[in-house]
């Protein structure tokens, strides 16, 4: 009789199946490598116990043990425990303004096979079709490994039914992407903001995790943030919550992309470092004219050094308003905020210190750059996904295996 037939659905199969999740998780976590021993430490079980659930999750099809290894530390050696070869995974798709990109991730949560295609328009349709076609490829490579689709957009999107409500910079408005892309019925799907994906992917492996208050701020073209309490993100009635970029923090009332004037990123945003520059740039060239800006401040160009410290004065003055507001503990950056603060730190902190409360002022909290770097948004798509298939650990072995709901 296989583990999958004899689950049942009385309280011991329950806590069975509980457990099963429970070391599932631990080895996603611990970045789909670790002892035998270090999981029951994680779990406060026996090293029996654990030998059994990574049996059963081995019989499932999920993990492997590899053989026991002396480590040259004290005690008896003990087997490594890892994602099984053929284990399930998720794609991660992200849509910027410039680019689709996409990746594979499975057990242990990292990207493989990264790739990209340039956005020569933003057009729903066009955009769309590119990504069917992309996604449509990479789940015919994984075959039935696969086992759903997490999607981040540049954009607002209502949480409960995946409709982008806004996506000022590519121009959309209330866009059913998912029903636009034909994705195999089966497979589960999430959509996100990627700001808020950024703040998921952080609060699990990057400097967020176990803090009790984030900020998140996640800027390109436009900015994004998300608050966390406690490893959760605070979206609000439809999930679109920390849309910072258009608080009016914008002192030269610029108008913004979203139809209003003043708004925070018209003075923080990749279009923001290339208007202070003083050079020109449509959306799809908006990243790389950054780029070229903070290369030409780093070979000491002045103008490009004093537009980079504008847009960096400007986003910490932003962030001294986030941390009245939210007292938080830390904040976290990522995206061009990161890249911002990797050039002119000082600037950001001296801003943020100047315009917050005095209470504030002598311990304001530490302003730090994702360690994710700019896989973030996408390791974030993938852990949305994994946070919905890893709670049940037989199903999930039965949709990798083609077996389906049968
Ligand atoms: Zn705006």
């Amino acid at each position: 009789m296989s583990i999958i037939d004899e689950m049942g659905t009385d309280t011991s199969a329950d806590l069975r199946r509980t457990n099963l999740t429970r070391a599932l998780r631990a080895v996603h976590l611990a970045g789909g490598r670790m002892s035998r021993a270090e999981l029951a430490r994680e779990l406060s079980c026996s090293r029996a116990t654990a030998a059994a659930l990574v049996g059963d999750l081995s019989a499932l099809g999920l993990l492997h043990e590899l053989g026991a290894v002396a480590t040259g530390r004290r005690g008896r050696p003990t087997p490594t425990v890892t994602p099984a070869v053929a284990a399930p995974a998720v794609v991660a798709l992200e849509v910027g303004v410039e680019r689709l990109r996409i990746a594979t991730s499975t057990i242990g949560g990292t990207l493989e096979d990264l790739a990209e295609a340039s956005l020569i328009t933003g057009s729903a349709e066009t955009v769309a079709a590119l990504a069917a076609e992309l996604l449509e490829a990479r789940i015919a490579t994984l075959g039935s490994r696969c086992v759903g689709v997490g999607i981040g957009v540049f954009g607002l999107v209502e949480q409960s039914n995946g409709l982008v409500l806004e996506a000022p910079n590519l121009g959309w408005r209330d866009i059913d992407l998912v029903s636009m892309l034909h994705l195999p019925s089966h497979l589960p799907v999430r959509v996100n903001n990627v700001a808020n994906l950024v703040a998921v992917a952080d609060s699990i492996r990057g400097v967020g995790r176990g803090c009790e208050t984030v900020i998140y701020l996640h800027a390109s073209i436009g900015v994004g943030g998300t608050l966390v309490r406690d490893g959760r993100p605070l979206l609000g009635r439809l999930g679109i919550a920390g849309e910072y970029g258009h608080l009016p923090l914008g002192g030269a009332d610029l108008p913004c992309r979203c139809g209003l004037r003043g708004c925070w990123e018209t003075e923080v945003d990749q279009f923001a470092l290339a208007r202070a520059a003083g050079v020109g740039t449509d959306a799809r060239g908006a990243a790389t004219t950054a780029d070229e800006v903070f290369r030409a401040a780093a070979a000491g160009d002045p103008s490009a050094q004093a537009a980079v410290r504008v847009t960096a004065a400007a986003m910490g003055r932003g962030l001294a308003a986030l941390v009245d507001v939210h007292d938080p503990d830390l904040i976290v950056l990522a995206g061009h905020a990161a890249h911002l603060h990797a050039w002119a730190g000082d600037i950001v902190e001296d801003a943020a210190r100047s315009h917050v409360l005095t209470s504030h002022r002598e311990r304001l909290a530490p302003i730090r750059p994702t360690p994710l770097g700019d896989g973030a948004g996408l390791l974030g798509a993938a852990e949305d996904l994994f946070s919905l298939v890893l709670s049940d650990p037989v199903t999930l072995a039965r949709h990798a295996s083609g077996r389906g709901d049968a």
